[in-house]
């Protein structure tokens, strides 16, 4: 069994495909699907755990990406914030820093990402956190405002080894996406070889970073087994294995 740790597939790129999508899903052995809200705007959470009602198998986060940080207010905290009741909201998040992209001023995006740590410490949940060129700065909250209470994941490494260490040090997990079968990817290609699999995941970042063959397309769920296939390769490990360990990470995780 594999599970898609991270999935944006509310989202508008899957419109009445969602049956199908899913389907596809489980023919390909991943059996569980978490669909991240925070990705595109407020609206995508309330999506996410619609999809999460309608599924068995797909649960819900709520957060909002860093880059945008600049629209979360005190009313858009308080709404997310009612929506972790939910029984399929699993995870705060995904939020975070993006220092690549800038959409969000540095400081806002500190004050936001703060909140968010702040929710998930409140409520009990991992957070799950997208971090891109601000491996420091994300480092130092989670540290500081985390205050060892906090549990997570950082989705979509990119990062080098020793910001892998720091990461896992706090007790977080990794997570990797298709740009691992990308073929200018072997710096990250080494940090898959030597992160632990006890404290890594798999995702896809659905409908993005399409793995390898199927690289140019949308992407979907089901692809989560080429990221898989390909840390099997690069651990000279069976892919039941990697299947197995990663999905006790998640559920070890977020308790599903
Ligand atoms: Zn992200
Ligand atoms: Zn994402």
């Amino acid at each position: 069994m594999l599970i898609d740790s991270h999935a944006h597939i509310q989202g508008k790129e899957y419109a009445g495909e969602q049956d199908a999508v899913i389907g596809r899903a489980r023919e390909a052995g991943v059996e569980k699907i978490i669909a991240v809200g925070g990705a595109g705007d407020m609206s995508s959470n309330l999506e996410a755990i619609t999809l999460a009602d309608s599924f068995a198998n797909v649960y819900a986060t709520v957060g909002m990406h860093p880059h945008d940080a600049k629209d979360v207010g005190a009313d858009e905290l308080r709404r997310l914030r009612a929506l972790t009741s939910h029984p399929k909201a699993i995870a705060v998040g995904e939020t975070g820093l993006d220092y690549y992209y800038n959409h969000s001023p540095h400081d806002v995006q500190r004050r936001v990402f703060t909140q968010f740590i702040q929710m998930a410490r409140d409520t009990g949940l991992p957070i799950v956190v997208h971090e891109r060129d601000a491996a420091r700065d994300a480092a130092e909250l989670l540290r500081t405002e985390g205050a060892g209470e906090l549990r997570g994941v950082i989705h979509c490494f990119t990062g080098s080894y020793e910001a892998a260490c720091t990461y896992l040090d706090l007790g977080f997990y990794v997570s990797f996406t298709g740009i691992i079968t990308f073929k200018n990817a072997d710096p990250l290609r080494d940090v898959v070889r030597k992160v632990p699999l006890e404290r890594m995941l798999v995702e896809t970042d659905s409908p993005f970073l399409t793995p390898v063959p199927h690289r140019g397309k949308r992407n979907e769920p089901a692809y989560v087994r080429f990221v898989a296939e390909t840390i099997a390769t690069l651990k000279g490990l069976p892919l039941d294995e990697v299947a197995r360990v990663t999905s006790d990470n998640v559920q070890a995780l977020f308790m599903i």
